[in-house]
């Protein structure tokens, strides 16, 4: 995610700097991306059903998660996500239908999905209609039988409604976000649940079918390679295909009246769709994708997923950018830093994902070096005049606080201090272990851990292996302690 402040911030800096030549990268080896695990192979992983009979519980309405508890249900993992969804701007309804394949990982007499608002007109678990209550944005189904531990189980729930956007301790909305000409959908860190039902949390990442039904005229994008487009009787429907695992907050269903571009780019399709009233101020940056792409495959290793693009929508009540999978949303024409901050974290948020949400500098602070890095690469600045800058400023300044690594309250989840201090964090690391070591942790980090969820003591310890120092001290100085650290 990112605001529209933090660049001019830097660019205040940085661009009356002298062009300096980009670092020596090592190149790293090429390994291709691996081959797509059909569903299948997640249950042959898995042990076995339970013991029949079953003594069945009702699954944790949450995960735990520090800041979101009731975010993500227990008792199940999700495989994959079969949305059909339709809407009309003129009335504001969404009607979505949507199947669910998950495995349970206990016994269950019950369990929860997450959803927000609308009315639920049937649920069936395995074809079998299921009972169900709402508590507030838990979804509560009863199967008919209990189910049992290791098998598979598909969910199908039918919805309809006018999507109300989720508002954010920082108050910032989310969600389905009605536009002028559609939706502008972006779901960081809980708005999922405002468009379908699902299992919200980073830490069960699944595939994904989105189909969307619209009004002739308009776009839909979502995640993944478009697999068909087809009009009938005045709507035309987008099927999407998302091949790679994915978290749901990941998950965009944008739509609108959008010019589109498409083209390959490293090796994968690209689809660009920009609002018509964006696409001039939109040029520029969007000259840069194929660049900026490239230029990250060659320093964090090759780019993760089957599909990329981007989606520029003109969305002023928002006033942020997200990473979605593959297609980062826009909320206006963005410049080429933002462009690359929501490109770079295709590898460090969305491949990379944290486990918790506390660990989100593992996002915001790799995507602003990231921008640091393109600054560099593009001769405009380079990573050490973007720390000289911020570690002039005074100990008050809420560029050092919450630390980077426990902004301690949801509220503070995406704090400058998060961004800036995290990516002097990283800047400080390469200073520390040097340009090899530094770009060796980057790319065995992300090479090792992608489609997965990571946390910030198994990054810890992959730079201690790495760089055969003792970074304890460090990393707790540069991400747990208040206050301005030893720059
Ligand atoms: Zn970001």
């Amino acid at each position: 995610m990112r605001g529209t402040r933090l660049p001019a911030t830097i660019l205040g800096v940085g661009g009356a700097m002298l062009a300096l030549a980009a670092p020596a990268l090592a190149r790293p080896r090429l390994i291709p991306a691996p081959p797509h695990r059909p569903a299948l192979h997640r249950f042959l992983g898995r042990p076995g059903p339970s013991p029949w009979p079953v003594r069945p519980q009702i699954g944790a309405p949450g995960l735990g998660d520090p800041f979101f508890p009731l975010a993500g249900n227990g008792g199940y993992d999700v495989l994959h996500y079969g949305l059909r969804l339709a809407y009309d701007p003129a009335t504001g309804v969404l009607d979505g239908s949507a199947d669910i394949a998950a495995v349970a990982t206990s016994d269950l007499s019950r369990f929860d999905l997450d959803l927000s608002g609308f009315t639920v007109g049937a649920v069936s678990v395995d074809g079998r209609p299921a009972s169900f209550t709402r508590d507030g944005q838990e979804l509560q189904i009863t199967p008919a039988r209990p189910l049992r531990r290791g098998l598979p189980l598909l969910v199908s729930v039918s919805y309809s409604g006018a999507p109300t956007p989720i508002t954010d301790p920082d108050g910032s909305i989310e969600g389905w976000v009605p536009t002028t000409d559609g939706a502008f959908v972006v779901g960081e860190p809980q708005g999922a649940p405002g468009w379908f039902p699902c299992n919200d949390n980073p830490r069960d990442k699944a595939t994904y079918d989105i189909s969307v039904t619209v009004p002739d005229g308009l776009t839909a994008v979502s995640n993944g390679v478009l697999r068909s487009q087809r009009s009938s009787r005045g709507r035309t429907t987008f099927a999407w295909h998302e091949a790679f695992p994915m978290a749901t907050y990941l998950a965009t269903a944008t739509l609108g009246h959008f010019e589109v571009a498409q083209a390959t780019v490293a090796g994968v399709p690209s689809y660009v769709a920009v609002d018509p009233s964006q696409a001039a101020d939109a040029a520029p940056a969007l000259a840069e994708l194929p660049d900026i792409v490239s230029y990250f495959s060659s320093v964090y290793g090759p780019y993760p997923f089957d599909a990329v693009g981007a989606i520029v929508d003109d969305a002023p009540d928002v006033g942020y950018a997200l990473e979605s999978q593959t297609k980062p949303n826009f909320d206006r024409a963005p410049d080429e830093f933002t462009l690359a901050h929501e490109l770079s974290h295709q590898w460090f948020g969305d491949a990379v994902t944290l486990t918790t949400w506390p660990d989100i500098w593992l996002h915001e602070g790799f995507a602003t070096y990231s921008e640091w890095l393109w600054g560099d690469h593009t001769g405009q600045f380079t990573p050490q005049d973007a720390y000289d800058y911020y570690a002039s400023l005074p100990a008050d300044d809420p560029v050092w606080d919450p630390p980077a690594g426990n902004p301690g309250t949801p509220d503070a989840l995406f704090s400058d201090s998060v961004y800036i201090r995290g990516a002097m964090t990283l800047q400080a690391l390469r200073v520390k272990v040097g340009d090899p070591a530094f770009f060796r942790i980057l790319r065995r980090w992300y090479l090792g851990n992608r489609y997965g969820n990571v946390t910030t003591p198994q990054f810890i310890a992959l730079a201690q292996r790495e760089s055969g120092q003792n970074l304890g001290a460090f990393f707790n100085a540069w991400l747990y302690q208040e206050g301005k650290p030893p720059v």
